[in-house]
């Protein structure tokens, strides 16, 4: 780790404007920014803390929503009786990731802009040209099991790690940023980033932005939703493909669907001509299945990942049927009493 300064912001203000300084880096939680600080692969010669900011409300909106402070902790906002109650998918989300020590410090914020868990991205003596660009990629042609079966491109096949930016992406959330140019929303969509020929680029942010709340429409699914997440381990373990369904029915028909992907691509992978195949229609396997296969279209694996693409239909099909029956897929009650 090198030598770095310590700063506390006082205020949004504040912080957007000392945020500004080169190099500087945000700490909320701090449980991903520090253990890369360690290894090196951040290193900020600031580091501003902002954990003073009034930011971790979580607050009803006008129309029916609910702003979720980007300082609400992880398990706060999962076991928010409102969370709970109108947007079960996002709690269950959540609580699929992590463990209840880091979810009781790992911030919404911090969550949503957590690095990716590629091996070589942590790995200094290794090339990536996320970390260096320009320096190659490691996990093309090397160990690259967990890796991108969709949306990758030559420079960069790393995943994004989120669960909890799996829900968000099928509850159509907006973020909420504050920077040097003002605040502004922006649609979950396009908050992330696929690679291309900048994977140093996570998402969509400014420079000196900072996200203020994560903001969940009026329309919560909790009727017909899952959230599966497939994995090495039944808990603390990241994401081999997960899917998140959010569906409304009306009088047996779907009215609405969406599926979002995780652990399969740089961002919360959705296609929405995809799940536009089944507005109308009553939930059927066949259906599921013509879904499934136009949501992954083009996947291709990197050999080590080649398992993902069968896996994801899978898993695809069998969270539409869940999400269908109202039989979400259980996250056992990990509240500690
Ligand atoms: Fe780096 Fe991306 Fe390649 Fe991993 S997949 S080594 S993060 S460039």
């Amino acid at each position: 780790m090198i030598r770095f300064d310590y700063a506390r912001a006082g205020d949004v203000a504040e912080a957007v404007r000392e945020g500004a300084a080169r190099d500087t880096k945000f700490l909320a939680g701090g449980t991903n920014l520090v253990d890369l600080m360690k290894e090196n692969v951040e290193r900020p010669t600031r580091v501003l803390d902002i954990n003073a900011l009034d930011l971790r409300r979580i607050e009803p909106l006008g129309e029916g929503g609910l702003r979720l402070g980007a300082l609400a902790t992880n398990a706060e906002t999962a076991y928010h009786e409102t969370v709970r109650a109108r947007y079960p998918l996002l709690s269950s989300a959540i609580l699929a990731g992590a463990s209840p020590q880091l979810r009781n410090a790992a911030t919404n914020g911090g969550n949503i802009n957590q690095r990716t868990r590629c091996y070589y991205f942590y790995d200094v003596g290794t090339p990536c040209n996320k970390r260096e660009p320009g320096s190659g990629c490691g996990a093309i042609g090397g160990v690259n099991r967990i890796h991108a079966i969709l949306g990758a491109s030559d420079r960069c096949i790393a995943t994004h790690p989120s669960d909890m930016a799996v829900a968000l992406a099928a509850l159509e959330a907006e973020i909420r940023v504050s920077g040097p140019e003002g605040e502004r929303a922006i649609a979950f969509a396009d908050y992330h980033r696929l690679p291309g020929d900048d994977p140093s680029r996570d998402n969509t942010l400014r420079a000196g932005e900072l996200v203020t709340a994560i903001d969940l429409p009026a329309e919560g699914f909790a009727g017909n939703h899952t959230y599966l997440k497939l994995r090495d381990r039944l808990s603390y373990a990241f994401a081999l493909v997960s899917v998140a369904v959010a569906m409304k029915l009306e009088g047996g028909r779907i009215e609405t669907v969406r599926v979002a992907l995780g652990g399969v691509a740089h961002k919360p992978w959705r296609r929405p001509e995809a799940e536009a195949l089944l507005v109308g229609e009553a939930p059927s396997p066949d259906g599921f299945a013509r879904l499934a296969d136009a949501l992954l279209e083009g996947a291709g694996g990197q050999g080590g990942n080649d398992f993902k693409i069968p896996m994801a239909r899978k898993a695809v099909l069998r969270a539409l049927d869940q999400a269908a029956r109202g039989t979400p897929q259980s996250q056992t009650d990990k509240r500690l009493a």
